[in-house]
């Protein structure tokens, strides 16, 4: 992307829209790390561990675990990190998740580059979601406990109401860079190839 070492990337978009699976192709083709809070919070569920406990009912049931677990899971990831190489699937979900971020970035000297909205219609989202289910079942692998059509609904509210905010947030902090998440996985990470690397050399 650049010369400079520190890449800081942001993945934002409503439950459904492919952060995941785009986020992690960045990445490996430019050497950051994904960090994904969803895949954190179900590692803790899956090992039992005291806030996977804690967590459980709330991943579940399609809420949001609270801002100050995820500011220490994040304190936590970026405390060894140097250079900051890193890309945020599904972090941060709140203006106070968004405002903690930014103050521990000022402290490492390392701002947000871009912040990448996936684009999906809302009616494409459910389905794709009740889809993910599906093939995760059929294959015989775990299935999300909230990956059926009514909290993946919940999670669609709760991204209206609490993360669609910080669009405008990064849009007018300059970092925002919108793509169209629709049609084929490949296509959708050209898309991304393409914006990221012009937003990066404005
Ligand atoms: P998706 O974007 O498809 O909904 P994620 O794997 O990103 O899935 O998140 C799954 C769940 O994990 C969320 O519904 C929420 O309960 C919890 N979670 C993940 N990231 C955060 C966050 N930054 N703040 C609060 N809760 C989070």
């Amino acid at each position: 992307m650049t010369q400079d070492n520190n890449q800081v990337v942001i993945f934002l978009g409503p439950p459904g829209a492919g952060k995941g699976t785009q986020a992690e192709r960045l990445a490996a083709a430019h050497g950051l790390v994904k960090v994904s809070t969803g895949d954190i919070l179900r590692d803790h569920v899956a090992r039992e561990t005291e806030l996977g406990q804690q967590v459980a009912p709330i991943l579940a049931a399609g809420q949001l675990v609270p801002d100050e677990i995820l500011v220490a899971l994040i304190r936590d990831r970026l405390s060894s990190m140097e250079p900051v190489r890193i890309i945020f699937d599904g972090f941060p979900r709140t203006q106070a998740q968004a405002n903690a971020l930014d103050l521990l970035l000022e402290e490492l000297g390392a701002p947000v580059n871009a912040a990448v909205l996936l684009e999906v219609p809302d009616e494409e989202l459910i389905g794709r979601i009740v889809e993910r289910g599906r093939q995760a079942a059929a294959a015989g692998q775990p299935v999300r406990s909230d990956d059926t059509e009514e909290v993946a609904r919940r999670r669609q509210e709760v991204y209206r109401q609490e993360t669609a905010p910080l669009i405008k947030y990064y849009q007018q902090a300059g970092r925002l860079v919108e793509v169209d998440g629709t049609g084929s996985m490949d296509e959708v990470y050209g898309r991304i190839e393409n914006a990221v690397s012009v937003a990066r050399s404005r």
